[in-house]
């Protein structure tokens, strides 16, 4: 895509504000026309990493001045920004996609908004939405779930707090998580489907789909490369919602031929439901 000379074009007339522009998650051309708009106005533009940024502006023909943000940036730099905002066009993005979409802004935005100073939204691109669009999982009701813990038992606890939504659930993911992540997923959030969306916009995008078992089983061994988001589909609508007598019943008609664990395992596929909280049932059972 050939870009305008942004040097040259004339200079917009925006209102003074902070202005959260989106940028492209992997593919340059995917930036809007009026984020080029906008960063070729801006006074300043508030970046994650310049040199990230550097390479956009670059692209676009820019040369802007960045100061540096996160959400613990030191109180001087956010009110550095605010003030410029101010009296001036202040342009926020991160190094990919929509600021404050797991990525910094949330405290920099609720502070503009208390000292009364615009706010305003330059959509485009996110990883989120990208993938939810072409995975072929319902879109109509989703839950947008970020990172999901880096430690085991943090990761089961999170996915055990998501097991009754009756929505499709978003996650940002890394390739040497993943295999760990859906191995846990497909044990907490029982039989559903899934899409393993990879590398949007880029050159070697792939979405992988099939159920939680089936994708945990491949990615136990394969590490893949790059960005990826993960997308689970909700519990299935036939799935048979039960009490916990009807828990309690049909674990102990499991424990008759089965151990505790195996007992757990078969109860939760059945009803879709976290296997380590029947798991703990069948041992009290046991013993009582
Ligand atoms: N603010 C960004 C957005 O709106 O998508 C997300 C920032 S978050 C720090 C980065 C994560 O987003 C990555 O670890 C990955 O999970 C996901 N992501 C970003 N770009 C991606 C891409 N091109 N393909 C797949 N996932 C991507």
């Amino acid at each position: 895509m050939s870009v305008p000379d942004q040097k040259s074009a004339p200079k917009l007339a925006l209102e003074s504000g902070l202005y959260i522009v989106a940028t492209p998650i992997g593919n340059l051309a995917d930036i809007s026309r009026r984020a080029c708009d906008i960063l070729a106005a801006a006074d300043i533009v508030a970046v994650e990493d310049s040199r990230v940024t550097g390479k956009l502006l670059s692209y676009l023909g820019l040369k802007k001045r960045m100061l540096r943000h996160d959400d613990f940036a030191a109180k001087s730099a956010s009110e550095e920004i605010l003030a410029a905002a101010r009296e001036g066009v202040v342009a926020l993005v991160s190094d990919a996609g929509t600021p404050l979409i797991s990525d910094p802004g949330y405290r920099l935005v609720r502070a503009a908004r208390e000292a009364g100073i615009a706010v305003y939204g330059v959509p485009g691109p996110s990883a989120a939405i990208t993938a939810l669009s072409i995975s072929g999982l319902p879109t109509d009701r989703f839950l947008f779930a970020g990172f999901l813990p880096a430690k085991d038992k943090a990761r089961r606890d999170a996915l055990a707090q998501l097991t009754g939504i009756d929505a499709t659930l978003v996650f940002y993911e890394s390739g040497p998580r993943l295999g760990k992540t859906l191995g846990a997923a497909a044990e907490t959030l029982g039989e559903r489907e899934a899409a393993v969306a990879r590398e949007l916009t880029k050159k070697f995008e792939e979405v992988v789909t099939g159920s939680l078992a089936e994708l945990a089983a491949r990615y136990a061994s394969e590490v893949p490369k790059g960005e990826i988001v993960l997308i689970i589909g909700p519990p299935d609508d036939n799935r048979i919602v039960a009490s916990d007598g009807e828990l309690d019943n049909a674990l102990a008609d499991a424990l008759e031929s089965l151990p505790p664990a195996g007992a757990a395992k078969k109860v939760a596929k059945r009803f879709g439901v976290d296997r380590k909280a029947l798991y703990a049932r069948a041992l009290e059972m046991k013993g009582g």
